[in-house]
């Protein structure tokens, strides 16, 4: 029917038309181990310290926007340098997105190895940035020529590089990162969202590189539902960013709650511990199996080539594991699965279950 009234054809970009949503599986009554989500939830003396404090949140009124008291204590919990300033996002998705944002001009260049994580590309596309992405070398690891020669070509105004690696779970050897910092004619953020299961940080080489941020996110640490990331650096460059940032992005129940969660860092450091000592084990049940090569990670996600990567995800899916499957999504990733730490009962079942679809 015409109505004479404008279309999201005539009215929408196109390219935001061509895109889609990005897509999140259902998980219903599924055994959930494709999201990189900490398996283990908080303890009961904990959770009801928690709902005290929901219960008296001013609710009623717009959260304080610098947020002060989470600030600080993130600064204790995570030894933040006295020199680094602090921006806090609704999850380290958005601070990608502020990052881009305000970087982004007519010829701007936002660069990344590929494969890497999906959303530097989404967030550059969406700002009309172009995205330069540089092919990972062996064992996914930083093809240090390549990228000083790309750097030399694009100029890039903001570099990003996940440390450790999604979906490839490496760890980019720091001298490789060092020499693109030293290069970059702008930003480089080093994104850490793993950093809890890789134990290693750029944060204490800060100082020696000014360019440099390091952008961090609660999610992976076993708070994905409070949306909390956080960015660490220089005050000139934070401030600069912080203008792009919505005026109340970090809500009240996310700034009171994870303020008292991370006043207990044990929890989360013995659940930590957990998933790395079990991610060793997963890494050797998968390496037993025939025709699955896991490769080395330093994250909670183990990412193995299977034969037909496609069935064998249908085929846990039926029996009730779900999991990431990473075929077509980039040359390197042909037949490969990307399998989340559980719990040491989940990964049991993942192992006997791939051994049986692969039976
Ligand atoms: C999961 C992930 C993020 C996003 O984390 P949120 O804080 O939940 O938005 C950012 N970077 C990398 C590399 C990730 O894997």
């Amino acid at each position: 029917m015409n109505t004479g009234r404008p279309t999201p054809a005539e009215v929408i970009r196109e390219d935001v038309r061509a895109s889609s949503a990005y897509h999140v599986q259902s998980a219903d009554g599924l055994i959930k181990l494709d999201a990189m989500e900490n398996p283990y939830g908080l303890p009961d003396a904990l959770r009801r310290e928690l709902a005290e404090i929901v219960a008296g949140a001013p609710l009623n009124r717009y959260p304080d926007p610098t947020c002060p008291a989470l600030r600080a204590q993130l600064r204790r919990t995570m030894q933040v340098p006295d020199g680094c300033e602090i921006l806090l996002g609704n999850g380290s998705d958005e601070i990608i997105q502020m990052i881009i944002q305000a970087v982004a001009t007519a010829g701007s260049v936002v660069m990344a190895p590929a494969p890497t994580f999906v959303m530097y590309r989404v967030y550059a596309g969406l700002c009309r940035v172009a995205y330069e992405a540089v092919p990972l070398g062996d064992g996914f690891a930083l093809d240090t020529a390549g990228f000083l020669r790309a750097i030399e070509e694009h100029r890039p105004a903001a570099i990003f590089l996940a440390y450790p690696n999604n979906p490839t779970g490496n760890l980019f050897d720091a001298s490789a990162i060092e020499a693109i910092a030293r290069a970059a004619p702008g930003l480089v953020v080093i994104d850490e969202a793993y950093q809890p299961f890789a134990e290693a940080s750029f944060l204490p080489q800060l100082d020696r590189h000014p360019n440099v941020l390091v952008l961090r996110t609660v999610s992976k640490l076993g708070l994905a539902g409070l949306r909390l990331g956080y960015l660490l650096g220089a005050p000139a460059w934070l401030a600069e960013i912080d203008k792009v940032r919505s005026p109340y992005n970090v809500g009240v129940l996310t700034q009171l709650v994870a303020e008292r969660i991370l006043a207990h860092p044990e929890v989360l450091d013995e659940q930590a511990r957990l998933i790395r000592r079990d991610r060793a084990v997963l890494h050797e049940g998968l390496a037993r199996l025939p025709g699955v090569r896991p490769y080395p990670s330093r994250a909670n996600f183990i990412l193995a080539q299977v034969p037909d990567a496609a069935a064998v995800f249908e085929r846990l899916k039926a029996r009730g594991v779900l999991v990431k499957c990473l075929h077509g999504s980039h040359p390197s990733l042909d037949q490969s699965l990307r399998f989340t730490v559980g719990t040491a009962e989940e990964n049991r079942i993942l192992v006997d279950t791939l051994a049986t679809v692969l039976g």
